[in-house]
């Protein structure tokens, strides 16, 4: 079962200070997990996570996670600005993106961020925009094909399409790149890779460890570039569903450190520095999204109206995702009346849930949906009008303190021109 980080007498207290709806974050949670990321690597001295700010771009949060030794990955150019303004300097900042734009890599560039092309096109690109070649340099790979992990009852417990994915160099242009980056005076190089997203595996980082380790001894071997870090990259996943199994990222570390061990180690390259990219491990258990029902409405399906629509959890409603939905107060009532719970847009894809079974609800119930700490406030739009709505941080003392106002009509109307 899932359990909420806060109870209905706390969050029925935080809604008179904070009207819903509104993204709850646990700021306990948060740091544990950080603590639990960095011990299941510590075997590793250079080591660090680098958060993906798109999955939840709030100063608050980033300045946090900071605390707790991380970076940033940014992928846009105000991604690296909100990083600069909340601290994040040099080699605490991943810039991985693609499609970049040149003022993007110039700013990177002027951050002394590790900058990792997403294609051998850019390394011309780079040299003209920025006039160099950082001494310090990252290649994204993409090893095409598709990615099976383990079999389950279910079938592939992880299956991805990297060839079908935009990201990326293919394996013969790596060797190119990185003789082309030494001949341009890059001395530092790392591996990065992302090949399959939200895994419910303790088997995904492993498996993609012993696939950049071995290519990046070959590259070795091939170039003679002196490959200094590897970066893992995001897509350890979390269980959105209440039957799926967490993963664990201490049997996660020691998977990778394995693969270290077998494949790095004998090719004298044990001074190899590990990267991660994690967003939603990071964040996505530790964020609700506090919604209160407004409407029934009984016509060819039993729906419930809520305060919160698409425009605060986007999810649902472009993936079909699963976000479980506790009522509060009713945590151990049966789960015995289905329904459709729905925001306002006019969009009949804004639903949280469909054909959802739940205890019997009441107008003005509260609501939580979980796991939306992760790209969850952060893919909010304004379709219909639905402005994003507040962020608010539950801090270990159990005080709440707001951490992003609600968009307001002005907010939106900023950038209208009206005459
Ligand atoms: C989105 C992204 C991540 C984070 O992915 P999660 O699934 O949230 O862990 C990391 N790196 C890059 C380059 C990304 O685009």
């Amino acid at each position: 079962m899932k359990k909420t980080f806060v109870t209905k007498a706390q969050l029925e207290q935080l809604c008179q200070s904070f009207p819903t709806p509104f993204h709850l974050y646990d700021e306990k949670g948060i740091r544990e997990n950080a603590r639990r990321v960095n011990a299941a690597f510590a075997w590793n001295p250079g080591f660090r996570e680098f958060f993906a700010v798109k999955a939840t771009p709030n100063p608050q949060l980033l300045k946090l996670l900071r605390e707790e030794g991380c970076g940033v990955d940014c992928s846009s150019l105000t991604e690296l600005m909100m990083s600069q303004r909340c601290g994040f300097s040099g080699g605490e900042i991943m810039f991985s993106s693609n499609d970049t734009p040149a003022e993007e890599f110039a700013l990177a560039g002027q951050l002394g961020a590790t900058i990792n092309l997403d294609d051998i096109s850019h390394i011309d690109f780079l040299q003209r925009t920025i006039g160099r070649i950082p001494k310090k340099i990252s290649c994204r790979f993409n090893p095409g094909g598709t990615f099976t992990l383990g079999e389950s009852k279910e079938g592939f417990q992880v299956m991805d399409n990297p060839g079908q994915a935009k990201y990326g160099l293919t394996r013969p242009q790596m060797t190119e790149a990185f003789k082309r980056l030494r001949e341009l005076g890059a001395e530092e190089f790392g591996i990065h890779a992302f090949l399959a997203s939200n895994t419910i595996s303790n088997e995904y980082y492993p498996a993609l460890a012993a696939i950049l380790f071995r290519t990046a001894v070959e590259l070795k071997n091939e170039t003679g570039a002196h490959i200094t870090f590897i970066n893992l990259s995001g897509g350890v996943g979390i269980p959105y569903r209440p039957e799926q199994p967490a993963n664990d990222i201490a049997v996660i570390g020691e998977g990778v450190r394995k693969a270290f061990e077998e494949i790095l180690v004998p090719a004298g390259m044990g001074d190899v520095s590990l990267c991660t990219e994690l967003g939603r491990f990071m964040l996505a258990p530790y964020g609700h999204l506090v919604t209160r029902v407004l409407h029934q409405k009984h016509t060819h399906k039993e729906y419930i109206g809520v305060d919160a629509c698409a425009a605060n959890l986007m999810r649902p409603a472009i993936y079909g995702a699963y976000h479980h939905i506790t009522v509060m107060g009713k945590e151990d009532a049966p789960c015995d009346h289905m329904y459709d719970v729905t925001g306002s847009l006019c969009e009949n894809s804004d639903k949280f849930a469909i054909d959802r079974m739940l205890p019997e609800i009441e107008t003005g119930d509260l609501l939580v949906i979980h796991d939306t700490g992760a790209h969850g406030h952060s893919m909010g739009y304004q379709y219909n009008g639905r402005l994003r709505s507040a962020e608010v941080l539950l801090q270990e003392d159990g005080t709440a303190r707001l951490i992003r106002r609600a968009e307001t009509p002005e907010d939106y109307f900023a950038t209208c021109i009206w005459d």
